[in-house]
């Protein structure tokens, strides 16, 4: 269909309204323009009390395979360019979102955040850390969320300073980076966590960190215990144990969210349906009311940070649908400009491509619309 003049004239009003509004626009495959506002939900930081904890910690001995990641990124001075974004708030990071045109960094502090530190410590760098956050979301709350940290180590703290962010900060969520010490938050011990992130209806992103202890061995070699594979495996392995030690049973309203497309479950979601009832029949595995998929389903979301194929976005809609998938960047790890490109060009409608770029960020983590 030619365009007319009037057709024209629209259009340019449209992109000039939406240029007004500070927002961007994509060409819709019928030739008009649609404004996204684009909401990125696993954006690292840092804050100087966490580098000086992590420069110290990098001194001593550990086995944590996580060391390596600490040694390379806190201490080198002067900072590394990692470092370096990862403590910028509003200089380069706020240019490289305009340029780039991303509306809003929900951030979060960068993994493994407070969780190798001992739980005195690791309660006061959250609380510090989630002040100092909840400072720059103040200051631009166009710009930015956040997700809080705790120490997972001390549940019963932990659970005060989830009530704590949310009261004086209206925090919209939390943050786990994976493991804890080795221990996985399917032990009981740990579910005064969920207990308060399901009473304050906000959801806990489960992001990674390298393997545990007991399954490091294999992943040391070949840098595999990285971003590479070790945080997929790690993460999934994670997720799926909550699955199956029942948590969702006994916090049905409880969300999750798992970055880089859900750590390779969705992939695996009817292979591990297939097996679970073989394993119950065997008495190996606890009774679940529903299907492992079906928790999956119900409460998991995912993001697409750092996985930015259009297949598997389109295979992970099919499984989740496009009210349980959210976009992200990863930065500073990931750039930003290719996963707006990614996402504006998925070949997904318009509909879904707003509730994965904003609409569901904005229901699932509080933020204003
Ligand atoms: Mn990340």
């Amino acid at each position: 269909m030619p365009l007319d003049r009037r057709t024209l004239l629209g259009t340019w009003s449209a992109m000039l309204a939406a240029g007004a509004l500070g927002g961007s626009t994509v060409a819709t495959a019928t030739g008009g323009t649609t404004r996204f506002r684009r909401i990125a939900t696993e954006e690292a930081c840092t804050t100087p009390d966490v580098v000086e904890a992590m420069r110290a910690l990098a001194q001593g001995p550990s086995p944590s395979l996580d060391m390596g990641l600490v040694r390379s990124t806190y201490v080198p001075n002067p900072p590394t360019r990692w470092l370096a974004a990862l403590l910028d708030f509003e200089s380069e990071r706020l240019k490289i979102m305009d340029a780039a045109n991303v509306d809003m960094h929900v951030l979060s502090l960068s993994s493994p955040g407070v969780q190798m530190f001992d739980a005195d410590l690791a309660c006061s760098l959250a609380t510090s850390a989630n002040d100092l956050m909840a400072d720059y979301v103040r200051r631009r709350p166009q710009r930015f969320a956040m997700l809080a940290s705790f120490a997972p180590h001390a549940p019963e703290r932990a659970a005060k300073e989830m009530q704590r962010v949310v009261d004086a900060h209206k925090v919209g969520g939390f943050i786990i980076n994976s493991h804890t010490f080795n221990e996985y938050l399917d032990d009981p011990k740990f579910w005064a966590i969920f207990e308060a992130a399901e009473a304050l209806q906000r959801p806990i992103y489960l992001h990674p960190r390298q393997p545990s202890e007991g399954m490091a061995v294999p992943f040391m070699e070949y840098s595999m215990s990285s971003a590479m594979w070790g945080f997929a495996v790690e993460t999934g392995t994670h997720a799926l144990r909550l699955i199956l030690g029942g948590v969702f049973d006994r916090f049905p309203k409880l969300q999750l969210v798992l970055g880089h497309m859900g750590e390779g479950l969705p992939y695996y979601l009817t292979r591990i349906d297939h097996w679970y009832p073989i394993l119950f029949r065997e008495g190996r595995v606890a009774r679940l009311k529903m299907r492992p998929s079906d928790y999956f389903r119900r409460n998991f979301l995912i993001t697409t940070s750092g996985m930015e194929t259009h297949d598997v976005l389109q295979f992970c809609l099919t499984i989740l649908g496009a009210d349980r998938i959210m976009w992200a960047i990863d930065y500073p790890f990931e750039d930003m400009a290719p996963a707006v490109r990614f996402m504006d060009s998925a070949p997904i409608s318009d509909a879904d491509k707003a509730r994965i770029y904003s609409g569901n960020a904005e229901r699932v983590f509080h933020i204003a619309t």
